[in-house]
């Protein structure tokens, strides 16, 4: 950037792109998009030229398997989840510029012009490999298309490209007894050619960008990653794949291979602004080219390799483009204690949470905000969102608000008062109020969410302490021109979290600026269909009258409304959260962690192979129907019945041990399955002859395994 030159003169701001197989859930939320949103939204009511951009991440293997196992096409699952995805991005009020999908024919076409002119300045490697192949499936086996041991740690599942349980990156030629994923079978290896970005040879650029200029910007946890993967050397990685799901590799020769998604899906963000470009008739390419602007990559940490090495390196390489100028990489968000999982359904599901708490999307951002995982992991439980609801969004900002509008309606008709003189304590709480913008930029600004959205919660404590010692309510009977003043400061507070709140509590700030009648000069409307949500959602539509402010002027000594303003009525911001609606979600959780246990203790026990035996041995077992004609309980034994089965060559004795799973009622008449040449043995005195098969289900339920299909004879011989 040029030292004479304004610096940021725009702000360009990407969101992690959601894979699309499957939805997402509150750790998505918290980890990328409510930072970044909250990030976006506060550059726009500062007036900043800003855009804000994301999509659907819809290529790659893992969609190419899910597609397989599920008998469908891969646009079907993208489909499916794209929409999925995007919706629950409107609900929650995530106010992208535009959100894409790399399905995108704008997509295919950026992604493949990058790889050629890449390809034509001889940035890549061309390397003829010998790579898994799966013989029946004929094709190539890349990442997780085969699980193997881990070379690194003797894990017995990892994946073709990652063991997931050291989280060693890995190649599927490292894997030791591979195995295909698609055909269970053990693959050949069979000669492939493929495009590489030598990593290698950016290693004094990444130094230089990170290690050097970054050095004090960046988050400790994600400088300290890119250090530890520079300092580890870098080796060439490959760009394309053999896949049929995917940007075909736009050269000659590459029949059969697609661009590696994580060469694709960065570029997706390029692609995107320049859907939003084309769509709102404006030029992309500064957002992109030119060094005014600030990239900023809103990120999950198991993300930065990607945004800090690779995609800056195929940048680097194009060389038209700009760098990052910060990754502010989240850590990782627990659910009560546990990771968040897909696959174990161990999540607060962003759809299913709207359908138990409907329009209480600020009180989850704001959950979500307080307990980011900023600087390391962090736990979500029900117990702290109800903490944080009832005791912060309902006792301190609610009620503040709610006083506020209530009183002003009752003392003044719903008219700002004007005020008389002011105290010392009026001029401080008023200055006080002045100097929160600031405070909560400072924060913004170092990607300090956590803190930004304690320091607004303050303002409302602010609030709320000066009504609790002015007791206007107590006032009013013998001074009523103080009561004025009081009510006007307070007013001058309410105004200032109407402001302030919009980029952490959108829908409340909405209804709040619907309350005082008043409405925010420089915020860009979301594109989203936010607008239209949070408007209907408040009973009081938006008059004509309302006042505009802004950010900037909750600084200034003017008052944010003037006295004769006139309020609308109080409408209820936060409502409290039931122990009972805790409770629910805490069953909720228990029930899948029980099914979860019984899923794996079922897998458990189930028993291994027993030795091989041959043909002869199997033929040596004498098995046929036969029908239970009598029972009876043995006398002093709980579990052994005496039984008569016909066995069609004779009525014979066998005794079992099943007098707990059934009465004599029950099983007089059964058709049941008898092993009748193993030799007879005595139980207490009775001597049986033969076994009668049976399997135990899994709630421990003894089954018979009868043949019950008509027109079987007793005697039939089984084989
Ligand atoms: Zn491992």
């Amino acid at each position: 950037m040029a030292e004479n030159q304004e610096y940021p003169q725009r702000y360009t701001i990407t969101a992690a792109l959601p894979y699309t197989n499957g939805p997402i859930h509150i750790g998505h939320l918290a980890g990328v998009y409510v930072p970044a949103d909250i990030y976006a939204r506060y550059l726009r009511l500062t007036g900043k030229d800003v855009i804000f951009v994301g999509g659907s991440d819809e290529h790659g293997v893992a969609i190419s398997m899910k597609a397989k196992a599920e008998g469908v096409s891969p646009k079907e699952i993208i489909d499916k989840y794209h929409t999925i995805i995007k919706k629950s991005f409107e609900d929650f009020g995530i106010t992208f510029d535009n959100y894409s999908r790399t399905s995108a024919e704008v997509h295919h076409k950026t992604a493949s012009d990058f790889f050629r002119k890449l390809y034509e300045q001889d940035d890549f490697i061309e390397e003829t490999t010998a790579q898994l192949y799966d013989e029946q499936a004929q094709q190539f086996l890349a990442d997780r298309f085969v699980t193997g041991t881990c070379p690194k740690c003797g894990h017995k599942e990892a994946y073709g490209d990652q063991c997931e349980n050291c989280g060693s990156s890995l190649n599927a030629t490292d894997l030791i007894n591979p195995k295909s994923t698609i055909t269970g079978t053990v693959p050949t290896t069979k000669e492939t050619k493929h495009w590489f970005l030598p990593l290698d040879r950016y290693e004094g650029f990444l130094r230089k960008y990170i290690l050097e200029d970054h050095k004090n910007d960046w988050k400790p946890n994600v400088y300290g990653q890119c250090k530890s993967w520079i300092d580890g050397g870098l080796e060439p990685r490959a760009v394309t794949r053999d896949l049929d799901w995917g940007i075909p590799v736009p050269i000659e020769g590459a029949e059969g291979k697609v661009l590696y998604v994580w060469f694709d899906a960065p570029i997706g963000y390029i692609s995107s602004t320049k859907e939003w470009a084309e769509r709102e008739g404006k030029d992309w390419e500064p957002y992109w080219k030119d060094e005014g602007t600030k990239l900023v990559h809103f990120i999950g940490k198991d993300n930065i390799v990607f945004h800090c090495i690779i995609f800056p390196s195929i940048l680097k390489a194009h060389g038209d483009f700009i760098l990052a100028d910060n990754v502010p990489a989240n850590e990782f968000l627990n659910l009560e204690g546990n990771k968040l999982s897909t696959s174990k359904n161990w999540a607060v599901w962003l759809h299913e949470y709207l359908e138990e708490f409907p329009d209480m999307q600020d009180v989850l951002r704001y959950t979500l905000t307080a307990n980011a995982p900023e600087t390391k992991d962090n736990d979500f439980t029900w117990k702290d969102f109800q903490a944080r609801n009832n005791n912060e969004l309902v006792a301190i900002f609610g009620n503040f608000i709610n006083r506020v509008a209530v009183l002003t309606h009752k003392y003044y008709d719903g008219i700002v008062p004007e005020p008389s003189d002011f105290t010392e304590i009026d001029n401080e709480t008023l200055e006080s109020l002045r100097k929160f913008p600031e405070t909560i930029s400072s924060s913004i600004d170092r990607y300090r969410f956590r803190e930004a959205g304690q320091e607004l919660m303050n303002l409302a404590r602010l609030g709320n302490k000066y009504l609790a010692d002015e007791e206007p309510w107590k006032v009013v009977k013998e001074d009523e021109e103080r009561v004025k003043t009081i009510m006007f400061v307070a007013l001058q507070i309410a105004t200032g979290l109407a402001i302030l709140s919009e980029p952490f509590l959108p829908y409340t700030s909405e209804k709040l600026k619907s309350i005082l009648n008043v409405r925010s000069s420089s915020s860009t409307p979301p594109n989203l269909g936010l607008v239209e949500n949070v408007r209907s959602s408040s009973s009081t539509p938006l008059s004509t009258s309302a006042v505009e402010t802004s950010w900037e002027q909750v600084k200034q000594n003017e008052p944010l409304l003037s006295p004769n303003h006139q309020i609308n009525k109080a409408e209820l911001l936060f409502r409290k959260v039931e122990d009972e609606e805790i409770q629910k979600q805490l069953d909720k959780l228990e029930a899948t962690k029980k099914s979860n246990l019984s899923t794996s203790e079922e897998k458990k026990n189930i028993m291994p192979q027993k030795d091989t035996i041959t043909f002869d041995d199997f033929t040596k077992l004498d098995m046929r129907v036969g029908t239970i004609i009598e029972a009876e309980k043995m006398a002093k034994t709980k579990k052994l019945m005496v039984l008569k089965v016909d066995t069609g060559l004779d009525t014979r004795t066998i005794v079992s041990g099943i007098a707990e799973s059934f009465s004599v009622e029950e099983i007089v008449g059964k058709k049941v399955t008898v092993l009748i040449n193993l030799a007879p043995r005595a139980l207490r005195g009775v001597e049986s002859e033969g076994m009668i098969l049976m399997t135990e289900n899994a709630d421990g339920k003894l089954v018979f395994m009868n043949p019950d299909e008509d027109g079987v004879d007793n005697g039939e011989e089984i084989n």
